[in-house]
């Protein structure tokens, strides 16, 4: 077979997936050599510190042929400068400096996560169950979220069925090890496609492909998918968990016998007391904080819990693994699993203490845990007060940048009417 296209997946700081497309001969068996030449300076960030000229290449040995889905060939790169060095930005190398890092204390990660999304598409489709008025509305003085039915693990329609049966196969075949699909509480149509641990930039990459390959195996099948956090008011926000573990040889430092260890409830302490910064990177856009709300199974307070859906850092009760439950797929899943890691690791090496597991539903009282970031503001505000733990491998200067882009993003966001504004002034206009 001649003809063939290579979709180069890569990412920015801010989180956008980004592509360059290659025409490549057959079937690409190697990916050596291959290198895209892009305008680094029409990337915000990129072209500030150097001349412009950068370039992508495929940096993962993993392809998903989505040939019979007219969509070629598709793997993940990294950013490079003319002199074939990883660009100091780019966030598939600062992942890979991550894993590196625990690696020199003897320490491996292990990393997997449930990716939520809504599908869209076929006109009718969800919109007649959206008239069903199966959702007691949160902000309208019901229970918070209280909901009179669900779609958790119900039967998934047939149509979509056969479409997502084609998106586990295609990356089943591919490498890309999905553990299971099911579908979620949203009254729209939502679903989650769980992904195996394997190392965690293993997982980034994973990230990319998985959205990509949903995207355009639905799309075939006449669906979209939607993986923004907040699509819809009065129903569930898509989540993208975060599963850890950190190995020495075949033991999970994290547990035995079950239990949590100490280093397990440092790495927990770690990410709680890191908790307000990483939301920064972990819940990077406008529409994040709008499903960091009550009552939908989104974490609210900075806690943990022993099996405790309510809280922002859950231990699973058949242990193994620790689940940080605030990302959004709006993150860059390199810079947001990273920052994770080192937020843990910096709770491992000064013994932070985690307090007590929550053992209560978050949304029924009162807490009095602090609260995470109301807004994409509050969190950069938090970052630029707390990022020593992400140093010396998230690069001083790409902080600054980041920060200023983000708060540039939120405040142009608050000046834009929305359709709630129209909504609560509905007598005026
Ligand atoms: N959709 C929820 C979230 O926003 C999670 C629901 C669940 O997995 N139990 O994180
Ligand atoms: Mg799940
Ligand atoms: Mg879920
Ligand atoms: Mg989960």
């Amino acid at each position: 077979m001649t003809g063939n296209v290579l979709h180069i997946l890569f990412t920015d700081i801010a989180g956008v997936h980004r592509q360059v497309s290659i025409a490549v001969d057959g079937v690409p068996e190697t990916l050596e050599g291959i290198r895209a030449g892009i305008d680094g300076s029409s990337i915000p960030g990129y072209g500030r510190i150097e001349r412009s000229d950068l370039f992508v290449e495929p940096a993962s040995s993993t392809i998903v042929d989505l040939s019979s889905f007219n969509g070629g060939y598709m793997t993940t790169g990294r950013i490079v400068t003319h002199t074939g060095e990883p660009h100091p930005w780019d966030p598939r190398s600062i992942a890979g400096k991550t894993v590196e890092k625990a690696w020199e204390n003897g320490y491996v990660f292990r990393a997997g996560c449930e990716l939520e999304f809504y599908i869209t598409g076929k006109v009718g489709f969800y919109l007649g169950r959206r008239r069903q008025g199966l959702l007691v509305s949160a902000s309208k003085g019901g229970v918070a979220g209280q909901v009179v039915k669900s779609h958790y693990v119900s039967e998934i329609p047939l149509e979509v069925e056969e479409a997502l049966s084609d998106v586990i196969r295609v990356l089943g075949n591919n490498g890309i090890s999905v553990s299971k699909i099911h579908r979620e509480n949203g009254f729209l149509n939502q679903y989650e496609l769980s992904l195996s641990h394997r190392d965690p930039l293993g997982l980034g990459d994973s990230i990319l492909l998985s959205v990509a390959s949903v995207k355009r195996v639905l799309n075939t099948h006449g669906f979209n998918g939607v993986f923004m956090p907040k699509p819809f008011a009065d129903d569930y926000g898509s989540g993208l968990h975060i599963h850890v573990s950190m190995w020495i040889g075949d033991r999970n430092i994290f547990f035995d016998g079950g239990e949590l260890t100490d280093a397990g409830r440092y790495f927990i302490g770690g990410i709680l007391d890191h908790a307000r910064s990483l939301t920064a990177f972990t819940n990077p856009s406008v529409n994040s904080f709008r499903r960091l709300i009550e009552g939908f199974e989104a974490p609210v307070y900075i806690s943990w819990g022993i099996g405790n859906r309510s809280t922002m850092v859950r231990v699973p009760l058949n242990g193994g693994r620790i689940e940080v439950r605030t990302p959004d797929a709006s993150m860059n899943p390199y810079l947001g699993i990273s920052a994770i890691l080192l937020a843990g690791l910096d709770g491992l090496r000064k013994k932070t203490d985690p307090g007590s597991p929550v053992d209560y539903n978050m949304y029924d009282k009162p807490s009095t845990s602090s609260r995470l970031p109301r807004s994409l503001e509050e969190a950069v505000e938090s970052l630029l007060s707390d990022h020593e733990y992400l140093k010396p491998l998230f690069p001083r200067d790409m902080l600054e940048y980041y920060a200023e882009l983000k708060l540039r993003e939120a405040r142009r966001n608050r000046s834009i009417p929305s359709v709630a504004d129209y909504v609560d002034l509905e007598h005026l206009v």
